[in-house]
């Protein structure tokens, strides 16, 4: 996690070391299998591994120690435990959630094969930072096979300056979740955009600054953008109070908006 002083990174690089940790062949590692009331009830993958550090993250902390967390699940056990979940609580929509689900392609893809061939669930809600959909169009054009997919792209800053602050990438970095963006545009995937705009978290400036940014993409995005509230989980708290910014500070004040 990150640290006063930190040595910024490239998110491709971490991607890539916590692959090796977190997946093989078409297994992933996972903690647990749920189901929760978000997007009016949907059953839940918790799985391993992120190819970034944001201090505001609320995932538990096998997104920091992945070696330490999780079992592997093939891309068929794990959507069967998904669809159990689904099915004890009658849900229709089905998720991975707690960590960057782009990582591990093969199972991402052979898990998404299995989502669209089962008649019960409608929708797979597919969260991601945008690094590896921003770095590979062909990802996103594989994606794009998938009728029940919807893709929501969660971006974290709208200064390259503040997107290092708050996630630990290099500031080059900073534009490919952007990219992302353009590539599912590209590829007719349907989606839409979040954004960490909580005032305690971001400067008004920066976040006219990144809505001017999505507008340049395309008016529509821009109008349907999802604004986040950081919320203070555990885990979240100890990463701030370890980055050196005060949760007591952040966290007392209301969450009001822009
Ligand atoms: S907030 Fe999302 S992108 Fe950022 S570290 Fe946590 S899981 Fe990764």
């Amino acid at each position: 996690m990150l640290s006063k002083g930190f040595k910024p990174f490239d998110p491709l690089w971490l991607a890539k070391v916590t692959e090796e940790i977190v997946c093989n062949g078409d297994s992933r590692k996972y903690t647990s299998f749920y189901a929760t009331g978000v997007y009016g009830g949907i059953a839940t993958g918790y799985a391993v591994g992120c190819c970034l550090r944001c201090f505001f993250c609320w995932s538990n902390w096998s997104r920091d120690f992945p070696e330490l967390y999780g079992k592997f699940y093939s891309a068929e056990d794990a959507y069967k435990n998904i669809a159990k979940a689904a099915r004890i609580w009658n849900v229709k929509r089905a998720r991975i959630s707690g960590c960057e689900p782009t990582l591990c392609r093969d199972h991402l893809v052979k898990l998404l094969e299995y989502f669209e061939r089962d008649n019960r669930i409608e929708l797979f809600i597919l969260e991601t930072n945008g690094i590896m959909f921003g770095t590979s169009k062909n990802y996103v054009k594989e994606i794009s096979q998938f009728e029940k997919v919807h893709v929501r792209v969660s971006l974290k800053a709208g200064y390259a300056k503040a997107f290092t602050a708050r996630t630990g990438a290099v500031q080059e970095a900073f534009t490919i979740p952007f990219e992302a963006i353009k590539n599912l545009l590209k590829y007719n995937v349907r989606f839409h955009v979040a954004a960490m705009t909580d005032p305690r978290i971001m400067p008004k400036d920066e976040r006219v600054e990144l809505i001017k940014k999505l507008i340049d993409i395309n008016e529509v995005v821009a109008a349907n953008l999802e604004e986040e509230i950081c919320d203070p989980y555990d885990t979240t708290i100890v990463r701030m109070y370890i980055y050196g910014i005060d949760p007591v500070a952040i966290f007392k004040r209301k969450p009001e908006l822009h």
